[in-house]
Parts: C-alpha cells; sequence; structure tokens
C-alpha cells in the first residue's frame, strides 16, 4: 500500500465534507474523502423523516447557537441559503416549503445525496469509503494513516461531524484532530434533543404520551430567546419541535417557561365568563375549547389542589381561577437532563471559533487544516439550519 496524495484531503463524507469536496475538486483541485462508514451521506438520508429539510429560507445568523454569534455569518453569506436552492433547482429536484420556511425533498432525501455525488463527480473527486483513520500527523504535508494506506496532502479538512447517533458511526475524531493540533474544543453536549423528568413529574406527564399541543416555551428568566412550536408529551418526558429548539439553550439546573395557551393573551377572562355563564359545568369542561379532555384533566390535577378538580367552575373561587389562568400561561418545570446523544440531532459546542478564521474556515494557527460543519461550535436550530451551516461551511473551506 503506497502512500496517495491530494490537494486536499477531507475526512467525513457527510454533509460538509461532500459540499467541499465538489466545490475543491470543481475548481481543479485533486480531492480525496475518507469515511469510515461504508455510504456517503448517511445521515443526510435519514433526515427529515428520509425527505431531507436541507435548508431554511429564512437562514440567518440568528438562528444558530455558537460562543461567537457572529462567527457564522461571513460562511452564510458566501454560500446562501439560495445558493443551494439554486443547485437543487438545477439538479430539478423536486421540493417544497413544509412550515416555517423549511424545504423538503417531495420525493427522496437520496436526491440530495445523489446531487451530491454528481457534484463530486463533476470535480473528479475520489471518494474514498470504509477507511478506518488510524493517525492523523504533519510535517511539511498532512499525512492521514488509515487501514487502506498513507494519504498526504497540504490541506486538511475536518469534517467527521457532532458526536449525534453513536449507532451511525458518529466519532469525536475532528475535536480529537483539532485537539491534537492545538485548537480548543468548546465542552460538547447534545443539541436538538428530548428533555427528561424526575419521577413526580413523568408520573402525571406519562399518562399524556402522545399529546402534541402548540406553546410558547422559553428559559426561565431569558424571555427573549422563545419558540412558537408543537410540544409533545412522551413516556419519557418531552420533545417536539418546541422542546428540541429549547434544548439548544437549555441549562442544567434552569427551568423552562412554557406558555400553554399562546394565542390566548388573557385566559383569566375565559375562565370568569365560564363561572358566569356555565356554572354547572365542570373545570375540566370549560377548558374543553383549548385542551383535549384528557390534557384539561390532567392540568387541572396538576395546577390546583385536588378538590378544585372536584367542584364545578361556578363554585371556584376568582382566585383558583386565576392561579390556573397564571399557571396555564406560564408553566414552571425542570428538567432532570436530556436523552442524550442516542436521540440528539446534533451536537453543540466542538471546535472553539475564536481558533477558525470566520472567512475561510481554516485553524488560525495551523495553516492548510480546515474545520468544517457540525465538527464546529456552530449550531443550527430546528428546520433546516444545520444543513445549510453544513453547505456554507464546506463551500467556504472547498476554496482553498
Ligand atoms: C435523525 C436526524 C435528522 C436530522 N434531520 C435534519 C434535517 O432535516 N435538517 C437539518 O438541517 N439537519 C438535520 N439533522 C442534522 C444534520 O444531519 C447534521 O447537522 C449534518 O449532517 C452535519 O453535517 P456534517 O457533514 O458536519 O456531519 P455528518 O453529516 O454527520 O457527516 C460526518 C461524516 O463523517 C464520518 N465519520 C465520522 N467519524 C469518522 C471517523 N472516525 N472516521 C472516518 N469517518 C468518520 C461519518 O461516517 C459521516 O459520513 C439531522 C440529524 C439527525 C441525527
Amino acid at each position: 500500500m503506497g502512500s496517495k496524495a491530494a490537494d486536499v484531503l477531507i475526512l467525513g463524507a457527510g454533509a460538509a465534507g461532500l459540499m467541499c469536496a465538489l466545490t475543491a475538486g470543481q475548481r481543479g483541485k485533486k480531492v480525496i474523502v475518507l469515511d469510515h462508514a461504508e455510504a456517503p451521506g448517511k445521515k443526510i438520508l435519514i433526515s427529515g423523516g428520509g425527505r431531507c429539510n436541507f435548508t431554511n429560507l429564512q437562514t440567518a445568523p440568528q438562528n444558530y447557537v455558537s460562543s461567537n454569534p457572529h462567527f457564522c455569518k461571513s460562511a452564510l453569506a458566501q454560500f446562501s441559503q439560495h445558493d443551494f436552492i439554486a443547485m437543487v433547482a438545477r439538479h430539478k429536484i423536486p421540493y417544497h416549503e413544509k412550515t416555517l420556511g423549511q424545504l423538503f425533498c417531495d420525493e427522496s432525501a437520496r436526491d440530495i445525496v445523489a446531487m451530491l455525488l454528481a457534484e463530486c463527480q463533476a470535480g473528479a473527486v475520489d471518494l474514498r469509503l470504509s477507511h478506518q483513520i488510524t493517525q492523523v500527523e504533519k510535517a511539511d504535508r498532512f499525512q492521514v494513516t488509515t487501514d487502506h494506506g498513507l494519504f498526504t496532502a497540504p490541506h486538511l479538512v475536518l469534517a467527521t461531524g457532532g458526536l449525534s447517533i453513536p449507532k451511525m458511526g458518529a466519532t469525536n475524531l475532528s475535536h480529537r484532530v483539532a485537539r491534537s493540533f492545538g485548537l480548543r474544543i468548546v465542552a460538547p453536549r447534545p443539541g436538538l434533543v428530548p428533555l427528561t423528568f424526575g419521577p413526580q413529574d413523568l408520573a402525571w406527564m406519562c399518562a399524556l404520551s402522545g399529546v402534541s399541543l402548540p406553546v410558547k416555551i422559553c428559559c426561565q428568566g431569558r424571555p427573549k430567546i422563545s419558540f412558537e412550536e408543537a410540544l409533545l408529551f412522551t413516556h419519557r418526558g418531552l420533545s417536539g419541535p418546541a422542546i428540541l429548539q429549547i434544548s439548544n439553550y437549555w441549562q442544567v439546573g434552569e427551568s423552562l417557561e412554557i406558555d400553554l395557551l399562546p394565542g390566548l393573551s388573557n385566559p383569566i377572562e375565559g375562565l370568569l365568563k365560564a363561572k358566569q355563564q356555565s356554572p354547572k359545568a365542570s373545570l375540566v369542561k370549560s377548558l374543553g375549547s383549548w385542551f383535549p379532555a384528557r390534557l384539561a384533566q390532567a392540568l387541572v390535577a396538576h395546577f390546583l389542589p385536588p378538590e378544585a378538580g372536584e367542584r364545578s367552575c361556578g363554585e371556584q373561587s376568582d382566585k383558583t381561577l386565576r392561579r390556573l389562568a397564571d399557571s396555564l400561561k406560564a408553566w414552571q418545570i425542570c428538567p432532570t437532563g436530556s436523552e442524550g446523544y442516542k436521540k440528539a440531532e446534533v451536537t453543540l459546542g466542538g471546535v472553539d471559533v475564536k481558533d477558525l478564521s470566520s472567512k475561510t474556515l481554516e485553524a488560525k494557527q495551523v495553516p492548510g487544516l480546515f474545520v468544517i460543519g457540525e465538527a464546529v461550535d456552530v449550531t443550527g436550530w430546528l428546520g433546516g439550519y444545520n444543513f445549510q451551516w453544513a453547505w456554507s461551511s464546506g463551500f467556504v473551506a472547498g476554496g482553498v
């Protein structure tokens, strides 16, 4: 097994790695991509329920979490959602907007992988799968040792993603290699992930497993970052887009504040009216126009003392009704943790952006070393933003 030389060596044939490869290849660079998986773009294939939410029409820097919120601006501007949409359109891939600017393939995520591979081919990219990477060093060039021999290049791009879904082959290779070259790492943690709760909360929430409702959610005391999306009760705790979104911002020990009636500014008015107009109806019934019966019952039981649930609406004191209305508008609950990398769509943290150029994604102190995609401390909201970061950062590094 002799050594193979390239202009650009890319570790990882995922979203960011393929984008980087096709860009560099089409600019005339000799590109080799190494991946330990037997197929490229496996996360693309399972994304968006198999239809890949490949970008978001509204992509903007504020949709990203990073220790430096300005870092992503340059890459997103150099290759925007519109640039990626143009590529999708050029390949005649049918797509649609589902909700909130989220673009999905009409047919299959396979269309996106096929497009990236066709573009790689147009750039004569040499894609090597099922390669185990055992060592990465730098002498006059970068040297990557694999079970299929040695690969060398003056440019090395780390694109092996984050730690989410280890059973799909996720590893911390990019973090380890970056650290070995002296780059700092912002502690990684699971993002876009369901949150878990203590036994007391679980006891009543479990019974609601499968119930979903629109809410507005924020971390308590930090109302500036909030999401209006669906919340889902599960047998393990809370999930749904609202929870996944806030999980990117939630810190251990913090409570969440959930508005269960985001479309209603003064639910107390409705409750007082119900007390007047249908005094004989149960309190649960008077919540019937807002919530499914099962949820209404559980909320009354959770927010009010047991005797309140037994009394009719007309028998409730105004104070009790006010307490219920306040709780429905600002339910406070403290998660104990998350479901972890097994269920997380992304990894927060990663290679510290302080050590990378925002214009090129090249390491400031290690010429020729680039880090892109999810391995970098830039994490998007749910809704196509993470792929857009992969495309944008991949494109930028592909300009080597
Ligand atoms: C279930 C699920 C659904 C998702 N849906 C969406 C969605 O609809 N929209 C969206 O924007 N984002 C979505 N995401 C997030 C998105 O998939 C990632 O943010 C994106 O794939 C990151 O791109 P990447 O190239 O950095 O990493 P990846 O796409 O993860 O690619 C990394 C590559 O590196 C390879 N690799 C890893 N370790 C090694 C190693 N040690 N040696 C060799 N190769 C290695 C892997 O095999 C893989 O091919 C989803 C994630 C999950 C888990």
